[in-house]
C-alpha cells in the first residue's frame, strides 16, 4: 500500500500472476507486468487498464532467457533506479497431459466438476506423462528461471529502502516431499550451498533420463515439479540469511483454479494471489526466509 513503490511480475498474463499484478497495481504500486509471449502480456496488461489501473507496464520476459531478463534489468535501472517488490510467479509443472489439454475448459464443466481434490489428482496420476524435456524445462523455468531473475534484479532491490522477494512456491516443494537423508541437507541451510543445489539437480535429471528417479528415491508424480519448489524454497532460504537488509519469502497460494490445475483448485485465481500479495506487503522489518501457506506461516 506504499506510493512510489514499484514491482515486477513474472508470468503476469494469466492466472495467479495476472491476479497479483491486479491487487498490486490497485494499492498504489506501479507494476511491471512481465510475460513471454507479447501479445498475451500487453492484452492483459490493457484488460487492467481498461478496469482503471494505469500504473501498469508492460515488458516481455521469458525467464529462460538470460539476455532477455539483462534487457528487463537494464529497463528498470533506467526508468525506476531500483525495484520494491520481485514476484517470482511464472512456472511450468513439467508434465504433459495424455488427454489433449486444449479442452481443458470443457473439461473443467464436464469431467471435473464435483471432483474434489483427491479425486482430481487420482485422476492426473493416471493422465500424465512425464517427459525428459518437460522435468528439464521445469527445473529451467521454476529454478534457474527464478535464481536468474533475482540475480539481475538484486542490485536494484538493494537499492529500494525496502526491498521485497516472493517467490511463488507450493504445498508441493516443503521438504516432505523429499526422501529423509535429502531433507535433511535441505533443511541444514547454515551449510547448503547453490552449487549443492546445482549438482543436485544436475544429479537428479541424470537419474530422471536414465529412468532411475524412483530407483533413487526422488520424489515420484509431478517429480520435477516437487524437485524444482524444494530447491527453489532452499535457495529463497540461503538468500535471506545473505541479503538480511531484504525480505525473503515463500508462498504455497492455495490450489487455485487455473490452467495449471486444469482449473480443478478450489480458490479462483485472485483469492490464490491475495495469499501471495498479502506476503508481498507485509509491514516493513516482517519476516524473512519463511514460507507462508495460505496466509499463515508453515515450516519449509
Ligand atoms: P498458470 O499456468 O495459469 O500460469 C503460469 C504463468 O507462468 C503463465 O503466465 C505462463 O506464461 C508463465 N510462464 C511459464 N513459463 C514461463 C517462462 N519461461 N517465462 C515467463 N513466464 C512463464 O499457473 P498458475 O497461475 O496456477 O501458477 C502460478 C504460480 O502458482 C506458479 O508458480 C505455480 O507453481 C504456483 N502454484 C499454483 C497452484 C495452483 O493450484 N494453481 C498451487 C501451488 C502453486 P504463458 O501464458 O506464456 O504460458
Amino acid at each position: 500500500a506504499r506510493d512510489g513503490s514499484v514491482a515486477v511480475v513474472t508470468g503476469g498474463n494469466k492466472g495467479i500472476g495476472l491476479e497479483v499484478c491486479r491487487q498490486l497495481a490497485s494499492s498504489g504500486i506501479t507494476v511491471v507486468l512481465t510475460a513471454r509471449d507479447e501479445k498475451r502480456g500487453s492484452e492483459a496488461v490493457e484488460k487492467l487498464q481498461k478496469a482503471g489501473l494505469s500504473e501498469i507496464i508492460f515488458y516481455q520476459l521469458d525467464v529462460t532467457d538470460a539476455p532477455n531478463i539483462g534487457r528487463l534489468a537494464h529497463f528498470m535501472k533506467a526508468r525506476f533506479g531500483k525495484l520494491d517488490i520481485l514476484v517470482n510467479n511464472a512456472a511450468v509443472i513439467g508434465v504433459e497431459y495424455v488427454h489433449d489439454p486444449v479442452d481443458v475448459s470443457v473439461m473443467s464443466d464436464k469431467e471435473f466438476r464435483g471432483m474434489d481434490e483427491h479425486q482430481m489428482l487420482e485422476w492426473l496420476f493416471k493422465n500424465i506423462r512425464e517427459p525428459y524435456g518437460a522435468a528439464k524445462q521445469c527445473l529451467e523455468t521454476n529454478y534457474y528461471g527464478i535464481k536468474h531473475v533475482i540475480e539481475a534484479m538484486l542490485p536494484l532491490l538493494v537499492a529500494s529502502s525496502d526491498g521485497r522477494i516472493v517467490n511463488v512456491s507450493s504445498i508441493n516443494g516443503q521438504l516432505r516431499v523429499l526422501n529423509e537423508e535429502l531433507r535433511q541437507e535441505l533443511d541444514d541451510v547454515d551449510n547448503l550451498t547453490e552449487e549443492r543445489l546445482d549438482e543436485l539437480l544436475g544429479k537428479f535429471l541424470k537419474d530422471f533420463e536414465a529412468g532411475e528417479a524412483e530407483a533413487r528415491e526422488w520424489p515420484t508424480v509431478l517429480s520435477a515439479y516437487k524437485v524444482s519448489k524444494t530447491t527453489m524454497n532452499s535457495y529463497s532460504r540461503i538468500l535471506a540469511k545473505r541479503h538480511r537488509e531484504l525480505r525473503v519469502n515463500c508462498v504455497h497460494p492455495g490450489y487455485v483454479k487455473t490452467d495449471m490445475s486444469l482449473y480443478s483448485g478450489v480458490l479462483t485465481p485472485a483469492e490464490g494471489a491475495s495469499n501471495v500479495t498479502k506476503v508481498a506487503l507485509l509491514p516493513a522489518g516482517g519476516p524473512t526466509g519463511t514460507f507462508f501457506a495460505m496466509g499463515e506461516e508453515e515450516p519449509f
